[in-house]
C-alpha cells in the first residue's frame, strides 16, 4: 500500500518535471507584414501555437482600425470626415498621444501627418518646397483634436488637420499582443514589431538579451546588448528610413515646430518600459527634443519608471543607471 503512494507520487513529480520541460522547451513563432513592417511573435510554453496565432489576428485586427495606410480604418474615416466615433483602443492611443505631446510642447505631435505626407520619405522624397512646408505648419498642433469621452468620439478641429499614429502604434499594438499570449498562460514569449521590443517573463530562465540597433551601420548590426525581462525596448532613429539629396540626409522624424527633419543631434533613442504606448511615444519625443530636453523630461518620472539609451552624433551614449546594458562596439562610449 506504501509502494503504491511512492508510485504514484513518483508519477505525479515526473509529469509536472515533463511539463515543465516541455513549457521550457517547446516554443511558437509566426511572422507577419504589418503596421508597415515585419512583425514576428514567439511563445514558449504547451499553449504556444494557439496563443501566437491569436496575437496575430490581434495584430490585423488593431492594423485595420488604426493604419493609416487602411482606407477603411478608423484613423482614415477620422481623417476624411473630420469627426468619427472610434473604437476604444484606438481612443486611448491618441488620448496617451495628446499627454506626451503638451508634456513635450509639441515635439511629438501626431497631427504632423500632413507635414510627413509632403516630405513622403518613405517614397523616396523630394525635398518640399519651404513654403509648402510653412503652410502647412498652420494645422499642426495637438490642440486641433477634441475628445469627446463619453462618445469615445474624436473631432478634428479644421480641414486639413489629420492624424498620423505611426510613432505611437507600434509599441500600443506590441502590450497588446502581450496580453493576448498572456490570456493563453503564455509566461515566456517576445514579441517584435519592426524593432519594437515586447518582453514576457524570461527566456529559459534567463532575461532576453535585446541588440540595440547600431545608428551607423547597416540593420541587424548592433553596439550594445540590453538585457530586459518583462518589458519592452522601443527604438527611434533616422536610420530606420530616410532618402539622400545632394549628400544631405532627410529622415523621417519630423520635428512638428519646424517642419523639418529634426536636427537634434540625437542618432537613435531606445526606451525601456512597461507601458508599450509610452516607450513608443517618447522613443520619438526623445529623438526630436535632443540630449537635454530629452534627458531633462525622463528624469523627471512623469512617466514613472522608464530606462533610456540615448546615443548622439558624436559616438556618446546615455544610459540610465537603472538598466542592464553592455555596449560591445569600441566606436560608442558612456
Ligand atoms: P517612430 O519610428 O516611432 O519614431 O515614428 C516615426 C513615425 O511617426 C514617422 O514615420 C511619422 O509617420 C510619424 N512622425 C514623425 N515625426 C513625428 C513627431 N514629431 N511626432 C509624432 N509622430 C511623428
Ligand atoms: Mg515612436
Amino acid at each position: 500500500m506504501k509502494n503504491k503512494g511512492v508510485i504514484i507520487l513518483m508519477l505525479v513529480f515526473g509529469i509536472l518535471l515533463v511539463s515543465a520541460w516541455v513549457a521550457n522547451m517547446y516554443s511558437y513563432t509566426a511572422t507577419e507584414y504589418a503596421l508597415d513592417t515585419m512583425c514576428s511573435i514567439t511563445a514558449y510554453g504547451i499553449n504556444a501555437k494557439a496563443a501566437v496565432e491569436d496575437g496575430i489576428d490581434t495584430l490585423k485586427r488593431l492594423e485595420s482600425t488604426l493604419s493609416v495606410h487602411r482606407e477603411d480604418s478608423d484613423i482614415s474615416r477620422l481623417n476624411r470626415e473630420k469627426k468619427a466615433v472610434i473604437e476604444n483602443d484606438v481612443f486611448g492611443i491618441i488620448n496617451s498621444a495628446i499627454e506626451v505631446s503638451s508634456d513635450t510642447r509639441g515635439a511629438f505631435d501626431i497631427t504632423v501627418k500632413p507635414i510627413v505626407d509632403l516630405w513622403n520619405v518613405k517614397g523616396g522624397g523630394p525635398v518640399p518646397d519651404h513654403n509648402d512646408i510653412i503652410h502647412r505648419l498652420k494645422s499642426i498642433s495637438n490642440k486641433n483634436i477634441q475628445l469627446n469621452y463619453e462618445k469615445n468620439s474624436v473631432t478634428l478641429l479644421g480641414e486639413n488637420v489629420q492624424i498620423d499614429l505611426g510613432a505611437i502604434a507600434k509599441g500600443y499594438c506590441a502590450d497588446a499582443v502581450a496580453d493576448v499570449l498572456k490570456k493563453h498562460g503564455i509566461k515566456s514569449g517576445i514579441i517584435d514589431l519592426g524593432g519594437n521590443v515586447r518582453t514576457i517573463g524570461k527566456k529559459r530562465g534567463n532575461a532576453w538579451r535585446i541588440g540595440i540597433q547600431n545608428p551607423n551601420a547597416t540593420r541587424g548590426e548592433y553596439f550594445g546588448i540590453l538585457d530586459i525581462s518583462d518589458k519592452c525596448v522601443v527604438t527611434s532613429g533616422g536610420y530606420e528610413r530616410y532618402f539622400t539629396k545632394d549628400g544631405k540626409v532627410y529622415h523621417h522624424i519630423i520635428d512638428p515646430r519646424t517642419g523639418y527633419p529634426a536636427t537634434s543631434g540625437i542618432t537613435s533613442v531606445s526606451i525601456i518600459a512597461e507601458n508599450g504606448a509610452v516607450a513608443d511615444a517618447l522613443s520619438t519625443a526623445v529623438f526630436v527634443l535632443g540630449v537635454d530636453d530629452g534627458l531633462s523630461l525622463l528624469n523627471s518620472d512623469k512617466y514613472g519608471d522608464v530606462g533610456y539609451i540615448i546615443t548622439a552624433e558624436n559616438g556618446k551614449v546615455y544610459v540610465s543607471d537603472d538598466i542592464d546594458f553592455e555596449i560591445t562596439d569600441e566606436k560608442f562610449r558612456e
